[in-house]
């Protein structure tokens, strides 16, 4: 499904690179779960956004479904990111103004192929709080929301940005058995990127980065469910 092919990127100060992902490549097929570690700094951010159409390349090919976004305008670029990407931060990043339903509904709205609001909120457990504001919930409602608010636009593609980084160790687990139902569900393939290295043994593939590098891009033969993963 998603397929990273030689991917170069530079950022520049004045004249000067102060950062570059180098050579990446990549594969995961859908549906799968991977994992990118690495430290601060590495580039594990910038490799989501490039998946997600967010930041581009210099140079190399993202292959999705057989689209290289590379060579996609700026119009399919946002076509393509409405469609088919579902993005979850650190931060949650509602609405504020908003309530549930509607923080929900803004992702719908933009994409060709939605989900049934109520079905979402339901499969996260929030049914019941559509009516709430962000404010109003816990670090961890606010992170059921906002996955989904990221499924709900029934994409292909999950990308978590340090999902669990603000929760406690018990809320973590729930959020990463949630990514596992959607994962299931949906046969979404989701990109989690963690400093937490005990969340890699629930993933399919696990890469780690260094200085904008791939140093290690391993098959994760024992697996286990989210359930089992302790740190
Ligand atoms: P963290 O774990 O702290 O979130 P990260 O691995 O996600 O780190 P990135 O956010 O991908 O790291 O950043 C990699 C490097 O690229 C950093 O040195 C950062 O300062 C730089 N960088 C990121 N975005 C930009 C930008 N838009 N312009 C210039 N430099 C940038
Ligand atoms: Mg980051």
């Amino acid at each position: 499904l998603v397929q990273l092919k030689n991917v170069n990127k530079n950022f520049k100060s004045m004249q000067n690179i102060v950062f570059s992902l180098n050579s990446i490549n990549l594969e995961a097929d859908k549906g799968e779960i991977v994992t990118i570690l690495g430290p601060s700094g590495s580039g594990k951010s910038t490799l989501l956004n490039i998946i997600g159409g967010i930041d581009r390349a210099d140079s190399g090919s993202i292959i999705i479904e057989g689209v290289d976004l590379n060579k996609l305008n700026d119009k399919e670029i946002t076509k393509y990111r409405r469609n088919n990407i579902g993005y979850i931060f650190q931060f949650y990043n509602l609405i504020p103004n908003l309530n549930i339903y509607e923080n929900i509904e803004v992702s719908t709205n933009i994409s060709e192929n939605p989900l049934k609001i109520e079905e979402v909120l339901d499969g996260v457990g929030m049914l019941d709080k559509r009516n709430k504001f962000p404010q109003e919930l816990s670090g961890g409602e606010q992170q059921r929301v906002s996955i989904a608010r990221a499924i709900a636009k029934n994409p292909k593609i999950l990308l978590c940005d340090e999902p669990t980084g603000a929760l406690d160790y018990k809320t973590a687990k729930e959020i990463l058995n949630l990514l596992e139902y959607v994962n299931s569900k949906y046969k979404t393939t989701i990109f989690i990127v963690t400093h937490n290295t005990a969340i890699s043994r629930m993933s399919d593939r696990i890469i780690r980065l260094r200085s904008g590098e791939i140093v290690e891009n391993i098959k994760n033969n024992n697996k286990i469910s989210a359930k089992g993963v302790e740190w």
